[in-house]
């Protein structure tokens, strides 16, 4: 089980170590190698979520980590063609911004397969995609496999939130847990994504390790969108109308918006000290934000009944997260929360 932050690539990582079991010189698979009971306990090399075996370690080592899976035998060119026959992958319906949930039913043909052994090497793979999004059947269903896995077979599991999983399920898995990437990695990846300079500083620091977050945010509707935000910052009155038109016309802008609040959001309630000199991570908007913090905290007396309200928001935030996967209208959402900044400070500005 491999979990971690969204958009960290442990879907990538489940790939990388099923092409990995499967190459032919990786010393996994294939019948000029050791049997896959032998095999197994060499899982331990390089990936740290297995118990060393040092009686074994010795008879599999074709190739060192750094050069697995070596891409160009037979197992390989099947992974890299997508022709794999002993691997499969188990997923979620809907996109990442809507998913679904893994049904029971996905895991019937799973069951009904059970009896056949891998076909090409000596593993059958199949990566669960999400699986903290199990229904509680399917996990029950998965469970009973998993507690009696047919031999040879193997089980990737991915989830972003363990916790939402059963916990006989988790203690069945060895789990390996991916620590969210450094900010220069996530600049390096940006940069090879040919994200324009301009933006790429900022996404790096507002993705919490996320590379899908850092992209997302760096995306070019999205990116452009933050000069509106900012503009309803400095005018929510104003800005109001258009800002919740637009939210409200498409899933994606009314996304944006929330995606974007929430960094405005995290840096606002981060702030310590003067905001003209506080290292703001929405670097684009420090002019904004440090106006709009000393502006709250003018107009709602004090430092604290601003953090205050910024974690009301942050609330309100979150709670919109969740509302807006019931079919609720997008427009008396999103008018609902930034209607939140003309109202406090009306209520409670003094008159002189
Ligand atoms: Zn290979």
């Amino acid at each position: 089980m491999i979990t971690g932050t969204a958009g960290i690539g442990k879907r990538e990582i489940a790939w990388w170590l099923s092409q990995t079991f499967l190459c032919e010189r990786s010393g996994f698979s294939g019948s000029s190698h050791a049997a896959p009971s032998e095999t197994e306990a060499s899982l331990s090399f390089g990936f740290g979520f297995a118990e060393p075996a040092s009686s074994t370690a010795e008879k599999v080592q074709p190739l060192s980590v750094s050069e697995l899976p070596c891409g160009s035998c037979n197992a390989c060119h099947k992974a890299i063609s997508g022709s794999w026959i002993d691997f499969a992958e188990i997923a979620p319906d809907g996109d990442e911004d809507h998913a679904g949930s893994l049904k029971i039913e996905q895991f019937r043909k799973l069951k009904a397969s059970q009896g056949f052994a891998a076909y090409d090497g000596h593993y059958k793979i199949t990566v669960i995609r999400d699986a903290d999004r199990l229904t509680l059947q399917a996990a029950n269903s998965l469970l009973k496999i998993l507690e009696e896995p047919p031999n040879g077979w193997l089980f990737l599991l991915t989830a972003s939130d363990p916790s939402l999983l059963i916990p006989t399920l988790v203690s069945r898995c060895q789990k390996l847990r991916l620590a969210p990437l450094s900010r220069p990695i996530l600049v390096q990846l940006l940069h090879e994504a040919k994200i324009p300079t301009d933006r790429l500083e900022v996404c790096a620091d507002l993705a919490q390790g996320s590379y899908r977050k850092a992209l997302q945010l760096s995306e070019n509707d999205a990116w452009e969108k933050r000069a509106a935000l900012f503009r309803f910052l400095d005018d929510p009155a104003a800005e109001i109308s258009a800002l919740t038109d637009w939210a409200a016309s498409e899933d994606r802008n009314f996304k944006i918006l929330m995606d974007q609040f929430e960094q405005i959001l995290l840096d606002l309630v981060s702030l310590e000290g003067d905001p003209q000199q506080f290292a703001w991570k929405n670097l684009d908007g420090k002019r904004t934000l440090s106006r709009h913090a000393q502006s709250m905290i003018s107009s709602l007396g004090n430092f604290d009944t601003a953090r205050a309200f910024w974690l009301e928001r942050s609330g309100r935030l979150f709670k919109m997260r969740q509302e807006v996967l019931a079919p609720l209208n997008r427009k008396i959402l999103a008018q609902d929360f930034l209607a939140g900044w003309i109202a406090p400070p009306l209520m409670t500005r003094n008159p002189s």
